[in-house]
């Protein structure tokens, strides 16, 4: 058995590289730059307006103005300011030469020709031509996640084809006699398949291309046709359940069958311990990959949060955007075993601690439904004291 830690490593350090492809920005969202981009002028480009008002001298401000120019956003000014002149400017708009303050139009009172100010300056209200950035700059590093404050600044920067990492071809394959689909009236001993979905909406939010490859059945020949069929069109395959030491759990030895190499079978972590990761190599490239999950609803979901994302996001060159903090938990938390770094769901509360939910342990999917918070607690930590910190990751 192998630390969590260990099999982060192992996961960070067998990727596959997807290639790259251009892509607009209408399709970048969620996806891994993989080009630096860096600014093709300085931003802001020009003086500009931050407000809608007067542009003069400060020095004028005490007597009545005269204006002397209408300057819109989008129009280059013509007209050099001079001591008891004014221009009047709208927001985003160029500062005219000569100009070293504009006031608000709530605080001007105009008649005819003329504006008055009845306010007291506290700033110019002048967005200083490269403040933000100057050109030449690293806007965005390659290997950004693509959100949408970042289609903003590649938009800003004139990038309408980013260079991005393909998207990964991920099959999801479960397995289990007991499992039926959710459209599926169960019968007595029968479950509704939740991993399959739960790891298709997981794979979705993190950028991949999906395709759900449905149920295999716990016999030897149907598990390993299911991973043939999968892995033929796809870069990875996550499979959920038939991992552990049940009689008909197929699916380690089916893999070292068709040639992958198992990396680590067992991890010291609660849920997930049978958590296994293979690989297949052609020549000396990593050809294909393969998680196989233990089959309980949590194990399957915090496996592919902590494991999978990461094993996607390296492979896209990018870091996981997963956070991590320490926070006081709100009661005292005990547990019998602490052989394992066990995850527990909890709920961050309004003053900020971390709130463990009741939880019956891995097949408790339930108790998922009102966590937003997981709770990291190390091997040999077997309590907590409320007001104590805990390491705890925020639920995507
Ligand atoms: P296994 O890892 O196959 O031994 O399964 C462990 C537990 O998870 C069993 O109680 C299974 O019924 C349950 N399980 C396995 N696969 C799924 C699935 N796709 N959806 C919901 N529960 C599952
Ligand atoms: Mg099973």
């Amino acid at each position: 058995m192998i630390q969590f830690s260990e099999a982060l490593d192992i996961v960070k350090a067998n990727t596959i590289n997807p290639g790259t492809e251009r892509v607009p920005l209408s399709l970048a969202l969620g996806r891994s730059l993989a080009e630096t981009i860096f600014a093709d002028r300085d931003t802001p480009p020009f003086n500009k307006s931050a407000v809608d008002g007067f542009a003069c001298k400060a020095e004028s401000l005490d007597a009545k103005l005269e204006i002397v120019e209408t300057i819109p956003a989008g129009y280059e000014p013509k007209i050099c300011l001079k001591k008891g002149e004014c221009s009047r400017i709208m927001t985003g708009a160029m500062l005219p030469i000569g100009a070293d303050t504009i006031v608000m139009v709530e605080d001007c009172t105009v008649d005819g020709n003329y504006m008055y100010y009845k306010g007291v300056t506290t700033r110019d209200n002048i967005c200083r031509m490269g403040e933000d950035m100057a050109e030449g700059d690293v806007a965005i590093a390659s290997g950004t996640l693509i959100g949408a404050p970042h289609i903003a600044i590649l938009a800003s920067m004139g990038v309408p084809n980013p260079l991005v990492y393909k998207k990964i071809k991920m099959g999801i394959l479960s397995t289990g006699d007991e499992i039926v689909e959710p459209q599926v009236s169960p019968g007595k001993v029968q479950i509704r398949n939740s991993n399959g979905w739960q790891i298709y909406a997981q794979a979705i939010a993190s950028g991949v291309y999906a395709s759900y490859l449905g149920i295999a059945k716990d016999i030897k020949e149907s598990v390993k046709s299911s991973i043939l069929d999968g892995i033929k069109s796809n870069d990875i395959l996550i499979i959920t359940g038939g991992v552990s030491m049940g009689d008909f759990d197929y699916v380690p030895e089916t893999l070292e069958e068709l040639g992958f190499k198992i990396l680590f079978n067992k991890v010291a972590v609660q849920p997930g311990k049978p958590s296994t990761f293979a690989i297949l190599k052609e020549k000396d490239n990593i050809s294909k990959v393969v998680f196989a999950l233990p089959g309980n609803p949590v194990s399957s979901l915090l496996q592919f949060q902590l494991l999978v994302k990461e094993w996607i996001y390296s492979s896209m060159e990018s870091k996981s955007k997963a956070i991590w903090t320490k926070i006081p938990i709100s009661l005292d938390f005990k547990r019998k075993n602490s052989s394992r770094l066990s995850f527990i769901p909890g709920k961050i509360t309004e003053s900020g601690e971390f709130e463990p939910l009741s939880y019956n342990g891995s097949a408790h999917i339930l108790a998922m439904g009102d966590a937003n918070a997981v709770a990291s607690i190390p091997i040999g930590t077997s309590q907590i004291q409320k007001g104590e910190n805990v390491t705890i990751f925020i639920l995507e």
